[in-house]
């Protein structure tokens, strides 16, 4: 943890010119939301950059797999902003049952076909030529995001006189900073976050921690029971095997029976 927490003034200065220039322009700021803490502060901070007639929220519907209440926690606190929602042909299960297996961490089939994809094309459907495709990964939650780049040119959403630009506004923001700029607003984030989850998205997600997926699985049994019996169907296991722990079902990890 930083020993001099920034404040949000600080972390006002470190927006690149390139993006003031593209303010000023008058691209689109398109803000990719998953309801979660990071979409939610990352909307509040785009919007001490870029006036509110250029800013729109947009939202991959996980259909059956994510939080009961997203939508209604997107709209509650959007300000009135239009949110734009997408969804993929398949579902997360359809998926997983159709591939007769789950998604791999280090493939991700899930979040390209569930949420870059659709969003990537109704972005592109929606026919803006400059746009800035706003997104909430920080470096803190895994080395791979680390190395991401916090703002680039996206060469292959720039075609046919679009120019496309890909921004990561909280990037190098701590997890303190996300939860203090929502509390400075007056908002709260999602109703899951006092139950005890430190991420949102899909109830059970392929990269959860145990602790997650033992809340989630007591808060959401009837998708627990779900998820159990694909790895039984599909004879796979949901998590990676670890090198200290090896391959364990998803009752093995949370120790929650499903009912
Ligand atoms: S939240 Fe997890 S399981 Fe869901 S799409 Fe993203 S990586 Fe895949």
């Amino acid at each position: 943890m930083n020993l001099f927490p920034k404040t949000v003034e600080d972390r006002d200065c470190e927006v690149p010119q390139a993006v003031r220039d593209l303010v000023q322009q008058g691209a689109v700021f398109y803000v990719n939301s998953s309801a979660g803490k990071d979409s939610q502060a990352m909307l509040h901070f785009v919007l001490r950059h870029v006036p509110r007639e250029q800013v729109v929220i947009i939202h991959a519907v996980l259909p059956e797999v994510e939080w009961d209440g997203v939508l209604e926690h997107l709209e509650a606190t959007a300000m009135g902003l239009p949110i734009l929602t997408c969804r993929s042909r398949r579902t997360l299960l359809q998926m997983i049952e159709q591939r007769g297996m789950f998604p791999s961490p280090s493939q991700r089939q899930c979040t390209s076909d569930l949420k870059r994809g659709p969003i990537e094309r109704t972005i592109r459907q929606a026919g803006r030529k400059l746009i800035v495709n706003c997104m909430g990964m920080r470096a803190e939650e895994s080395s791979s995001r680390a190395k991401l780049e916090a703002f680039k040119f996206n060469e292959r959403n720039s075609k046919n006189g679009r120019q496309w630009y890909d921004w990561l506004p909280i990037h190098a923001w701590e997890v303190e900073e996300v939860f203090g700029l929502i509390k400075a607003v007056g908002q709260e984030p999602h109703w899951a976050y006092s139950k005890g989850m430190s991420r949102l998205s899909c109830c059970f997600c392929i990269m959860s921690s145990k602790a997650d997926l033992t809340t989630a699985a007591k808060l959401n049994p009837v998708l627990y029971r779900r998820y159990v019996e694909l790895e039984r169907q599909t004879g796979q296991v949901m998590l990676m095997p670890s090198k200290k722990h090896g391959r364990l079902t998803l009752e093995q990890v949370t120790g929650v029976l499903a009912a």
